[in-house]
């Protein structure tokens, strides 16, 4: 069956695209197939894997607004078994199209993607820095939420933000929603901002808090402004090797889950 994971803090440049695009190629390096879908009208996944997203005539847009199946809007990377579902500015404005008062715009997405009929074994949602309806969105489509975390001012009250955001659908449009976990991005162990932030939320959430943490590393800029994922483009940089431990550790923790379903 496909894992579902939305990538997903409404506190904006986090990393969560960069998150996403970095999970999603190292779990292709690991040998599964993954579905990107970008669900920022920024486009900063389309981008970040080689699209120009001002030449795209089908997006996700079209998909949410009922004009094209996924499959047709679905795109080729440079890597092989990484797909994505792109998107554009078009996206922004979603809003003007979904009808507040209908009880199916939430599904728009998982309906959407339940066309895939487990094409992929994960799809990774790159989500917007809002709390909308494209949020919503992903969380009604998805099994977990990943929460990348910069440890920055207010890392914590986003947090808390986005626990009550899931805690809504949970009891709300997808009860079967779960937490992925929390991941330090941008991690600089000589800053005591860093260090403070993350011994502050591993005190509060240790067991949903990944042990893998994304330093501050220059080529994750460098591999977006050229359209590649980082472990194609730098595979032996600390971020890349991060990135691979972060999805090794994810699979890890899937196994254990597994096994405790089981017993
Ligand atoms: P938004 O909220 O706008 O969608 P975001 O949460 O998706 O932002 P990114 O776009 O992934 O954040 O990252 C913000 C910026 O930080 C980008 O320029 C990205 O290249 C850079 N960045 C992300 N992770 C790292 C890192 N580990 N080291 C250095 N730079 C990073
Ligand atoms: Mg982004």
């Amino acid at each position: 069956m496909t894992k579902i994971i939305a990538v997903a803090n409404q506190k904006g440049g986090v990393a969560k695209t960069t998150t996403s695009i970095s999970l999603a190629s190292s779990l292709v390096s690991l040998g599964y197939k993954v579905l990107l879908v970008d669900l920022d009208p920024q486009g900063n996944a389309s981008r970040g894997v080689g699209l120009d997203i001002s030449l795209l005539s089908r997006t996700i847009f079209d998909v949410l607004t009922g004009k094209r199946e996924i499959n047709r809007i679905i795109k080729n990377t440079v890597m092989k078994n990484l797909d994505i579902a792109p998107a554009n500015l078009k996206l922004a404005s979603i809003d003007d199209f979904i009808n507040k008062e209908d009880t199916s715009s939430p599904l728009l997405l998982k309906n959407a993607l339940s066309l895939l009929n487990d094409q992929y074994d994960y799809i990774i949602i790159d989500c917007p820095p809002t709390l909308g309806i494209l949020n919503t969105n992903a969380f009604v489509a998805s099994n977990r939420v990943l929460i990348p975390v910069q440890c920055e001012y207010f890392a914590m009250e986003a947090i808390t933000q986005m626990l009550g955001a899931i805690r809504n659908i949970q009891n709300s449009l997808n009860p079967n929603l779960g937490l992925e976990g929390f991941v330090f991005t941008m991690f600089d162990a000589r800053n005591k901002m860093s260090i403070e932030v993350s011994s502050e939320v591993r005190g509060v959430f240790k067991e949903v808090t990944f042990q893998t943490v994304i330093p501050r590393n220059v080529y994750l800029a460098e591999a977006a402004s050229k359209g590649i994922p980082i472990t194609v483009y730098k595979p032996k940089s600390a971020s890349s090797l991060a990135y691979l431990a972060l999805a090794k550790e994810m699979l890890d923790k899937e196994l254990i889950e597994k096994r405790e379903n089981k017993l």
